[in-house]
């Protein structure tokens, strides 16, 4: 069979799929809250015979997804968890539906949608026996706010999948092999003693001092530790008044690297000055790790496929989708095209939207940025893409991106789920391609094990309470 027949196939579901698309849009909902999102896209996979398995890793929105029991198995992600604040309507003016609100800013309703369609067309290509196989759709909650992902590597939701492509919304069509940075991020909290700041302050130990001698200790680590470790914080608690001694005081501290060693390294030595900052000011430190991620493994082999598939995919963009595109991109106040590389900046800036492919431009960097799906890729061999949902030069997050999350955005997501089923079926039917993909993987991973980056009593709720 011709790969025309799984695109096809996602043509012909247009409707369903960007209906569950707008659902998804006008209802969103905040990482681990994600209730409805996760129901309606696990109504959709069991529809299609998929066997679903919910509340994976103790976290109820979060889903594995199967069909078949044949070897390979291969697999794609999508998440569907929305931001706060960022209510925005489906118009090329800012207007929020409801002020203060949950929006789409990411894009997450065209994520998941966009790999559930390349789930599913995957699907009834085993069904007709195009290919042989199985295919898993893994719902991964809370990317917003931390590792939904991560919890659910260490419930063994991704044991033995064969390998992994995935995607996310954004303004140019492109694999990434890019790199990105490990990270762990602590809550440190100082309780001390209050008391009356001017008439007895020998009798309190201020929690807040815990608090700011933990962040002189870091301004010090910071010339000592290897070149590219970034250390970040704010002060999330640091009393009620002036004249009371702080009992409770509180960090936010972040680690980051390319190189998941280093960062654990630069973490114990967090902890440490947590306990100097602790004895120098009379008080306890309390070092909660709240998320922890490993940086992306890139895998070339997989990026070439799928910049393939994106070429033979066609992108559908209807006239009334690129003209509401060039008047949202009117609204952009400054615009910018620096992740494209030059030779692409004219396009970019001349289109509404820049629908043509364009290779990874990214190739052996390492991406500013951290993501639990760094932890997949140390999992299984993983392929990633962006595909163009929003218009040329939108930044993430922003109301622009919101507002094209409906229906404009419904054509890159159309897009990405071809260039997922496409990429999923070749892994499928072309053993050699599988075994490159992981070869590389194996390469790349070294003798490094792989070890959660997270205390094995850790909680994903917490998190969302912060
Ligand atoms: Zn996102």
């Amino acid at each position: 069979m011709s790969k025309q027949a799984l695109f096809d196939d996602i043509d012909d579901d247009a409707d369903r799929l960007t209906g569950l698309a707008e659902q998804l849009w006008a209802n969103p909902e905040l990482s681990l809250q994600e209730h409805d999102s996760a129901a309606a896209l696990q109504d959709a996979l069991r529809e299609e015979g998929f066997t679903v398995e919910s509340d994976v890793a103790g976290i109820d929105t979060a889903f594995v997804a199967r069909y078949g029991d044949d070897d390979p198995v291969v697999g794609t992600m999508g998440e569907f968890d929305a931001l706060p604040g960022m209510s925005q309507a489906a118009t090329a003016e800012r207007e929020p539906i409801e002020a203060g609100a949950p929006g789409h800013g990411c894009g997450h309703n065209l994520f998941g949608v966009g790999s559930l369609a390349g789930a599913i067309a995957v699907k009834r290509a085993i069904e007709r026996g195009d290919c042989e196989g199985s295919v898993v759709y893994f719902g991964t909650p809370a990317e917003e706010v931390g590792a939904g992902k991560v919890y659910m590597i260490q419930a063994g939701a991704f044991e033995d999948v064969d390998a992994v492509i995935t995607w996310h919304p954004d303004w140019y069509n492109a694999p990434n092999e890019c790199s990105t940075l490990a990270m762990d991020a602590f809550d440190v909290q100082f309780t001390g003693e209050s008391a009356h700041a001017a008439k007895s302050p020998e009798a309190g130990r201020s929690a807040l001092d815990g608090v700011q001698l933990l962040g002189t200790g870091i301004e010090y680590m910071r010339e000592h530790v290897p070149d590219p470790v970034r250390i970040h914080y704010v002060v999330t608690e640091g009393g009620e008044a002036a004249n009371v001694v702080p009992e409770e005081a509180a960090m936010e501290v972040m680690v980051r690297a390319p190189d998941r060693a280093a960062v654990e390294r630069v973490s114990d030595r967090v902890r440490d000055a947590a306990e100097g900052a602790a004895l120098m000011s009379g008080t306890d430190a309390d070092v909660t790790q709240t998320t922890g991620m490993y940086g992306v493994l890139p895998n070339g082999t997989l990026a070439d496929s799928i910049r393939e598939n994106m070429d033979a995919a066609e992108f559908p963009l209807s006239d009334e989708q690129a003209s509401f595109a060039a008047d949202l991109k009117a609204t952009l106040d400054d615009p910018s095209y620096e992740s494209v590389p030059p030779e692409h900046r004219d396009e970019a800036t001349e289109s509404a939207m820049f629908t043509d492919p364009i290779d990874a431009p990214d190739a052996g960097e390492t991406a500013a940025y951290s993501t639990d799906s760094g932890d997949v890729s140390w999992n299984a061999p993983l392929g990633r893409f962006r595909a163009a949902t929003w218009p040329a030069g939108t930044p993430l997050h922003s109301w622009q991106a919101v507002a094209a999350g409906k229906d404009l955005g419904t054509a890159g997501m159309l897009f990405a789920g071809k260039v997922v089923a496409g990429s999923l079926y070749d892994l499928l039917t072309d053993e050699e391609l599988l075994a490159e993909a992981r070869a590389e993987y194996e390469h790349r991973k070294g003798d490094r094990e792989y070890e959660s980056p997270l205390p094995s009593d850790a909680d994903p709720y917490e998190l969302a309470e912060r």
